[in-house]
């Protein structure tokens, strides 16, 4: 970090004055960073910020891939992507680690009938396995590791943020990548802030491994950036407006 000393406050460091003989005004600059100057950049209330990476903008899926390889098989349709259910998950061509991602999703009105994890279930997977949990969690009860917000069989949320089936919801998360030692162990395990439709459901939540639907999560292997994806769950889940910030 680069402090533009200022000749006050570099005369305070080498040979502190008396503070009598300093002006507050002198006495406050002794602690004034100048540098770095963050970048400027573009935040309007619709459209993504201009850092971000557009994932999805409403009609192209280029920035995905099947997660069993070849290009992504959903349907694009009225600016949204949807689940082409049986034709498995999708990814994202491109890598990342810590992120701010911005995903809004939409369960299907028409699951009626079914209950609990067979509602509006989809995923958000960080670096392809750490889940939070796309579910409609609308009047819907279901364990409570395992529904809208949480981070699956992990953490519960802080509340059920939930709207009504046929919806959009946002989800916003920031996300810090695990750190692994020269022995492939976990030295610092993955960390996760999720906002559900702009309320905190998830306080910087210390993940426990990879996402797992039966037994403990563990940091099985060591591994690098790796992609964001989206689960096929047998359900009509749509996504739009997918964005993310590249925070390292
Ligand atoms: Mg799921």
């Amino acid at each position: 970090m680069i402090l533009r000393m200022t000749a006050i406050g570099a005369l305070a460091l080498a040979a502190p004055l008396h503070a009598q003989e300093m002006t507050d005004a002198q006495r406050s600059e002794v602690t004034e960073l100048w540098e770095p100057v963050p970048e400027v950049i573009e935040a309007p209330a619709d459209a993504p910020p201009s850092d971000a990476i557009v994932l999805f903008g409403g009609e192209s899926l280029d920035a995905w891939e099947s997660v069993d390889g070849g290009p992504a098989e959903w349907i694009v349709e009225d600016g949204a992507m949807r689940v082409n259910r049986g034709s498995g998950g999708i990814r994202t061509t491109e890598s990342f680690c810590d992120v701010q991602l911005h995903v809004e999703w939409r369960s299907p009105p028409n699951d009626e009938g079914h209950e609990g994890q067979d509602r509006g279930n989809s995923g958000v997977f960080l670096q392809e396995r750490y889940e939070v949990q796309v579910l409609d969690s609308y009047e819907n009860p279901t364990y409570a590791n395992g529904q809208a917000g949480s981070i699956y069989k992990q953490h519960i949320p802080l509340v059920n943020a939930s709207r009504a089936p046929g919806e959009w919801q946002s989800y916003d998360i920031i996300f810090t990548a695990p750190e692994f030692g020269s022995d492939d162990r976990v030295a610092a395990p993955a960390r996760v802030t999720v906002l559900h439709n702009g309320v905190v459901v998830q306080n910087d939540a210390e993940i426990q491994g990879g996402t797992v639907w039966i037994g403990a999560p563990s940091y099985a292997e060591a591994h690098d950036c790796a992609p964001i994806s989206l689960q096929d769950h047998d359900s009509d889940v749509a996504y739009r407006n997918i964005w993310v910030r590249e925070l390292n």
